[in-house]
């Protein structure tokens, strides 16, 4: 029996993207997922059944919506009736829009608050209870590097994924001196459906084939000139949950080619 084997993870978002690799990477351990996010119930039955055959154990599905505080009550309610603990909470939903802020729509404003940065705060307040019964766990948020620095049209993300790193810190220092760390993630651009917008945004204004749009997007601000991968945060994550990482807690990591060195 490994140290992963009782233990219940919850990752947001986690029905694709950087989501579905870390929940993919987890359950490669060990580990009871707990899936989360929007897609079609088709899709969901094929993700589940890939999980089983490949891991021995089949996810726990949750349709929550992310922006309603009532639904993140009950899937953690739900987790409780499952398997009475958490061990491990991924906040990874989050949504992207790009605009200047005199045209930034505001119900997108209120959305986006909602789930990139509200979210985690309801899955932390009421995930840590599940976490304390057992006296270890990790929480980790993914934020961004835009919780790091600036970046014109990006009001909303910017705000929503620095103040994820500033609630990290917060609840980091609540759960010093128990077995409990928070940290948060700092990715620069995975390819993912999220940043695959931006690209058709590129393309479009710019009137470019999707290869040279990918290559504007890259060279505006990752220097390595290449992507993180989804795999890349995930083997992160899991580094984060090891013994070795035990008193890294309140920290902003960045895996990013370098962008925030600049
Ligand atoms: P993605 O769009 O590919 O996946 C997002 C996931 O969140 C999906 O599973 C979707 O169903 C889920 N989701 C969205 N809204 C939801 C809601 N209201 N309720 C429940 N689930 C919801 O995105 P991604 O690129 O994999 O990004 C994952 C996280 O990583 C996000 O927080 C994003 O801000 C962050 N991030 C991404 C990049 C990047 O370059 N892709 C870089 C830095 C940070």
């Amino acid at each position: 029996m490994n140290s992963y084997t009782n233990r219940i993870a919850l990752v947001t978002g986690s029905t694709q993207g950087i989501g579905l690799e870390i929940a993919r990477k987890i359950a490669s351990q060990g580990a009871q997922i707990v899936l989360n996010g929007l897609e079609a119930p088709k899709e969901i039955q094929t993700l589940c059944r890939e999980f089983e055959e490949n891991y021995g154990k089949t996810p726990l599905y949750i349709p929550c919506d992310l922006s309603s505080p009532s639904q993140i009550e009950a899937m953690m309610q739900a987790i409780d009736e499952h398997y009475g603990r958490l061990d491990i909470l991924v906040n990874n939903a989050g949504i992207q829009h790009v605009s200047p802020i005199t045209e930034f729509p505001v119900e997108v404003w209120e959305r986006m608050i909602a789930i990139n940065l509200s979210a985690s705060f309801h899955t932390i307040r009421l995930g840590i209870p599940l976490i304390q019964r057992n006296d270890w766990g990790r929480i980790i948020n993914i934020s961004s590097i835009s919780g790091l620095r600036g970046r014109a049209n990006k009001s909303g993300y910017n705000a929503t994924k620095h103040a994820l790193i500033g609630l990290t810190k917060s609840v980091a220092l609540e759960l010093a001196g128990s077995h409990i760390t928070c940290n948060a993630l700092c990715p620069g651009w995975v390819h993912t459906e999220l940043v695959q917008k931006q690209i058709d945004r590129i393309a479009q204004t710019e009137n470019l084939d999707n290869q040279a749009a990918t290559k504007t997007l890259l060279q505006a601000m990752q220097p390595s000139g290449r992507f993180v991968t989804a795999g890349q945060i995930a083997e992160l994550v899991l580094f984060l949950c090891s013994p070795a990482a035990a008193e890294i807690n309140g920290v902003a990591w960045a895996i990013d080619g370098g962008t925030t060195a600049q």
